[in-house]
């Protein structure tokens, strides 16, 4: 086979995932990107560690992705956890499972991963282009605006790994939507996921204890019954325990106008012995004092308590133990989706075909957050990036054969 063209178009895991699998099967591959530098996401992720992706059991593992888990699968079947963990190594990062069960680098970080990549990448021969923005299409190729003007660009087969919608400063900002749209791609508007919400604290709560952590609580929502912690912001809530409920929340507001967290800020403490030691309280002393030697809540659960519970109910023992283990924060609004860890939405599955191939342009392939699916925290979202960039890979691969 002659080697064929590729333009893998954006620089991410997903992309660079996809370019090293092409190459490997001795296509000529050319990495482009909008920014100055690769993968500038995947770098900020290893500023809080680089989680990079899960040791639970496989089988739940692969469930983590809703309702695209069945269209994910066939590609995390072909690049596991386990699998991303020797790929780590074979760059020199060696991994480790953290007591929740999430992998890291030891290093903590993601650059000397990226950097490590990047060169086998040049080893390997792909070419990387850095400050080539794809603005769409014209006369059979692919248009780069570039620092020296227009250029366009014609391949055998190209790759789309354009990101989602979220941090859009870091270079995707989902400005290919409407450019595949009006060419009958199937697509989604974004939503924020991995999102914080707007609550209407008070000023004086939100004075004092914003970036405040709130630690072994329970939170509930339609997502089920959690544990964990999150932390108060000046104008909400945000932190993983509110990122594993986010897109129960987001779409309940979608749907109904409104929502609510309920927190559990004495888990393991019955309700009924609660109620007892706050009865047996002197009902003269202060509502900390009660509520610590009679409950030991105090500090950001005491003011989330006086923040949110009426007058009457903070005086009467049983429905102020109620109230501690059934605590709803209503929410008003989702935070911008510019400051979330990730998007929903974007091309929908049934706009690409089981080789990632967009049905309405033959020949271009999309992969990674472009794609609509959406996973919690923990590693998933790096994890369906590098499947189903090297899913894509294989199906340009064959394609190209056929
Ligand atoms: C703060 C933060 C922390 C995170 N931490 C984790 C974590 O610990 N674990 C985890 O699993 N996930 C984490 N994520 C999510 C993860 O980083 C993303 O899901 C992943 O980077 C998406 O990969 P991608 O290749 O699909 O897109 P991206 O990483 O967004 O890459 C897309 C690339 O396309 C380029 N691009 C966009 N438009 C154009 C254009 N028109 N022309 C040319 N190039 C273009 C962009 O510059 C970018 O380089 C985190 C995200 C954030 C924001």
């Amino acid at each position: 086979m002659n080697q064929k063209q590729i333009a893998v178009i954006g620089g991410g895991p997903a992309g660079l995932a996809a370019a090293e699998l092409l190459s490997l099967s001795g296509h000529a591959v050319t990495v482009y990107d909008a920014m100055p530098t690769f993968a500038r996401k995947f770098l900020l992720a290893g500023k809080s560690g680089l989680n990079i992706t899960h040791s639970e059991d496989y089988a739940r593992f692969a469930r983590r992705f809703g309702t695209a888990s069945a269209r994910l699968r066939p590609a995390l079947d072909a690049f596991t956890p386990d699998d991303i963990r020797d790929w780590a190594a074979g760059l020199g990062t060696e991994t480790f499972v953290g007591s929740s069960g999430r992998v890291f680098p030891a290093v903590m970080k993601a650059s000397p991963l990226l950097r490590a990549w990047l060169r086998q990448l040049e080893n390997q021969g792909v070419a990387l282009r850095t400050r080539h923005r794809w603005t769409g299409f014209a006369d059979g190729g692919h248009v780069f605006e570039t620092p020296e003007g227009r250029t366009i660009v014609h391949c055998d087969a190209a790759l789309l790994a354009l990101g989602g919608a979220s941090w859009p400063r870091l270079g995707s900002d989902a400005s290919w939507l409407p450019l595949l749209s009006e060419r009958g791609v199937e697509v989604d508007a974004f939503r924020p996921a991995n999102c914080g919400f707007v609550v209407g604290w008070c000023a004086s709560f939100s004075e004092r204890f914003a970036g405040e952590p709130v630690k072994s609580v329970t939170a509930t929502s339609d997502a089920g019954t959690f544990p964990g912690e999150f932390v108060v912001t000046a104008g909400g809530i945000e932190g993983s325990l509110v990122y594993a409920h986010a897109a129960a929340l987001r779409d309940r507001l979608q749907s109904h106008g409104r929502a609510v967290l309920t927190l559990d800020l004495a888990p393991g403490r019955p309700i009924e012995r609660l109620a007892r030691d706050l009865a047996r309280q002197d009902a003269k002393s202060s509502f900390s004092n009660r509520l610590r030697k009679g409950a030991g809540l105090d500090g950001v659960k005491a003011a989330l308590l006086r923040e949110l519970v009426s007058e009457e109910e903070r005086t009467d023992p049983e429905r102020l133990a109620i109230r501690i283990k059934a605590l709803p924060i209503p929410l008003l609004e989702t935070r911008p989706i510019a400051e979330a860890i990730s998007s929903a939405g974007g091309i929908r599955w049934s706009g690409i075909d089981d080789a990632y191939m967009l049905k309405a342009l033959p020949g271009i392939f999309a992969a990674g957050e472009m794609l609509d699916w959406e996973a919690p925290t923990g590693g998933y979202l790096l994890t369906a990036c590098l499947a189903s960039g090297r899913a894509a890979a294989r199906g340009i691969d064959d394609w190209l054969r056929r």
